[in-house]
């Protein structure tokens, strides 16, 4: 699996908590500030090839930061994706949604609709230090220290 995406994150796409069993990662993506991503560690393809277990506690994760992504990011609606057609290895989107945004109320993979105003896109991009505080802070509240890599 040395040609997964996920596995190879060598871009600026920063890993805000470690766990042994998952990571949650900040995109960095201009356009869609706020952006996160639960990414399970293991290459598993599907929820349903996890145990009860496993993907309830993985899910417990998911939705901790919708909750701080809403907390901080206040968006109209949180879209939650699982995709993963190009890699079978199980991870979790988590996106703050605006009316204004750029593909709303189609998926943020959609055509463009808009631009959204500079001024809008960079009062949501001051947001993104308290996000990342306030995931670190929960998620080290709820299951201790972040491993280092
Ligand atoms: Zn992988």
């Amino acid at each position: 699996m040395e040609k997964c995406v996920l596995c190879n994150t060598t871009d600026s796409t920063e890993v805000v908590y470690r766990s042994a069993k998952w990571r949650v990662l900040l995109v960095d993506d201009d356009s869609w500030p706020g952006f996160c991503r639960v990414v399970l560690n293991g290459h598993v393809a599907e929820m349903t090839d996890l145990d009860y277990r496993q993907r309830t506690a993985l899910m417990d994760v998911v939705w901790i930061v919708e909750q701080v992504v809403r907390e901080v990011m206040q968006p109209d609606k949180v879209n939650l994706a699982s995709l993963g057609n190009m890699v079978p290895h199980l991870h979790w989107h988590i996106i703050p949604r605006y009316r204004d945004d750029m593909t709303f109320p189609d998926a943020i993979w959609a055509p463009q609709k808009r631009v959204v105003l500079p001024d809008v896109l960079d009062a949501r991009k001051k947001r993104l230090s308290e996000l990342r505080h306030r995931l670190a802070d929960r998620l080290i509240l709820q299951f201790g220290e972040s491993l280092t890599e």
